[in-house]
C-alpha cells in the first residue's frame, strides 16, 4: 500500500509540475501569485514546483512586474531557448528542414531540391540537413530534443511509412533508421498532419477548432484539426482526401485508384495541363508554378484559364469535404498557396453554387500564411509537446 501512495504522489507532482509549467509558456510573464490563483494550487506547492522549473532551466526569473500596490513581485517566464528542435518536410522532389526553438521560432534553416532519388539516396541528403542543423544549434541546456520528418504518405501510429505513392515508397521503416543514428526521439507524420498541426499553432489557424487543412503540392493531403485537436483516425490514416474520387472513370493514379482529387487539383495536374495546353515550360520544371504565375499575372488569358480550372477542382474536392465534417475553416496551403490571386475565386464560385447553404454560414476558407513551412513547423512542435510531456 505504501508503495501505490508514493507512487501516486509522484504522479500527482508530476501532473502539478506540468500544469505550473504550461501556465508559464501561456502566460508568461506571471508572477507565482498568479499562478497559484489560475491553478488552484496553494502557493508553497507552486513555489516548490517553480524552483525545480528554475533548476532545470525551463523557466527564468525576470526584473519585478506590475505591482497591484504592495512589493512588486518577482516574474516567472519560459525559457523557449532551454532546447531545440529539428523539424523536416520530406517532398516529392525537396527537403526543407528547419531548426526551431521551444516557441517555434526558426534559428536556422536548409533545403535541398532532387528529382528521381531512390530512398537510399534520400536518406543520405536527409541526413545531411539533420547533421548541419544539429552541428550548428546554439549551446543550450538541452540541446536537440527530437527530430521530426513530415512525409507525403501514409504513416501508422508506430510511424512506419505504409505508401508514399509519389515517392514510390512502400513500408518504409525510417524512423527506426533515424534513432538509431541520432539516439533521439523520432517523430514521423503524413506531412499535411503535420501541417495542419502548424497551421494551428502557428499560422492560419490559431484561432479556430474545427479546421481542415488541404496541403496542395505535388499531390494534396488533407490534415483535420478537430475540436481543437489532430484527428488520426483509428490506425493514423485518416486525411487521405487527395485519393477521394472526384471523377468516375478518371485518370488512373499511382495509388491503384482511378479519377483522384489530387489527379485534377494539384501541382501535378498544374504542369500537366500547362505542357497539354502547349504553355511555355521553364528549363526548371519544378519552377513551372512560378512561372504560371507570373504569366497570369501579366495577363496571359491561357495561364489565367488554367488557374481557373484547377480553382474550380479544388473547390470541387473542398465542397465534398466540408459536408462532411462542417468545418469552421478551410486552410489552402503548401506550394499552391502562391497562387491565392487566381485561385481564390473560382474556388468560391463552386462553394457557392455547390456547398449546402447552412455549410457556408460560419465557414472560411482561407490560405495559408505559412504556405511551404507548416510541415517543418507542425513536426517541429510534436516534438516539442512530447518533449514538455517527460519533463
Ligand atoms: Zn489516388
Amino acid at each position: 500500500m505504501m508503495k501505490t501512495k508514493t507512487w501516486n504522489q509522484h504522479v500527482v507532482k508530476k501532473e502539478n509540475k506540468s500544469l505550473v509549467l504550461r501556465t508559464i509558456r501561456n502566460n508568461s510573464p506571471i508572477s507565482r501569485a498568479a499562478i497559484a490563483n489560475m491553478t488552484g494550487l496553494n502557493k508553497g506547492t507552486v513555489s516548490s514546483l517553480v524552483s525545480d522549473l528554475l533548476e532545470e532551466q525551463l523557466i527564468y526569473e525576470s526584473g519585478p512586474g506590475e505591482s497591484s500596490g504592495g512589493r512588486r513581485p518577482v516574474m516567472l517566464l519560459f525559457n523557449q531557448l532551454a532546447g531545440y528542435s529539428i523539424g523536416i518536410d520530406l517532398g516529392v522532389n525537396y527537403l526543407l528542414g528547419v531548426l526551431t526553438d521551444l516557441e517555434g521560432n526558426i534559428c536556422l534553416e536548409k533545403q535541398i531540391k532532387f528529382k528521381n532519388m531512390s530512398y537510399e539516396e534520400i536518406v543520405i541528403e536527409l541526413f545531411q540537413i539533420i547533421d548541419y542543423l544539429k552541428n550548428n544549434a546554439p549551446a543550450s541546456p538541452y540541446g536537440v530534443i527530437g527530430i521530426g520528418i513530415g512525409v507525403p504518405g501514409t504513416v501508422n501510429k508506430s510511424g512506419e511509412i505504409l505508401l508514399a505513392p509519389n515517392l514510390g515508397w512502400k513500408n518504409v521503416d525510417l524512423k527506426s533508421l533515424i534513432e538509431e543514428k541520432y539516439s533521439l526521439p523520432v517523430v514521423i507524420e503524413n506531412e499535411a498532419n503535420a501541417g495542419s498541426y502548424g497551421e494551428k499553432k502557428f499560422g492560419a489557424g490559431k484561432d479556430f477548432n474545427q479546421i481542415i487543412y488541404v496541403s496542395v503540392g505535388i499531390g494534396i493531403g488533407v490534415g483535420l484539426i478537430l475540436n481543437g485537436e489532430l484527428y488520426r483516425g483509428n490506425n493514423g490514416f485518416s486525411g487521405e482526401l487527395g485519393h477521394m474520387t472526384i471523377e468516375i472513370n478518371g485518370t488512373k493514379c499511382r495509388c491503384g485508384n482511378e479519377g483522384c482529387w489530387e489527379l485534377y487539383a494539384s501541382e501535378q495536374a498544374l504542369v500537366k495541363s500547362a505542357e497539354n495546353m502547349g504553355l511555355p515550360i521553364p528549363a526548371e520544371k519544378e519552377h513551372t508554378l512560378e512561372s504560371l504565375i507570373d504569366l497570369a499575372n501579366e495577363g496571359n488569358t491561357e495561364a489565367i484559364e488554367l488557374f481557373n480550372q484547377i480553382g474550380d477542382y479544388l473547390g470541387v474536392g473542398i465542397n465534398n469535404i466540408t459536408n462532411i465534417f462542417n468545418p469552421e475553416q478551410v486552410i489552402i496551403g503548401n506550394r499552391m498557396a502562391y497562387a491565392k490571386e487566381w485561385l481564390m475565386e473560382p474556388l468560391m464560385e463552386r462553394i457557392r453554387r455547390q456547398t449546402l447553404w447552412f455549410q457556408q454560414q460560419d465557414l472560411e476558407i482561407n490560405f495559408s500564411e505559412l504556405t511551404t513551412h507548416s510541415t517543418a513547423l507542425g513536426i517541429a512542435a510534436f516534438s516539442v509537446e512530447n518533449f514538455l510531456l517527460i519533463i
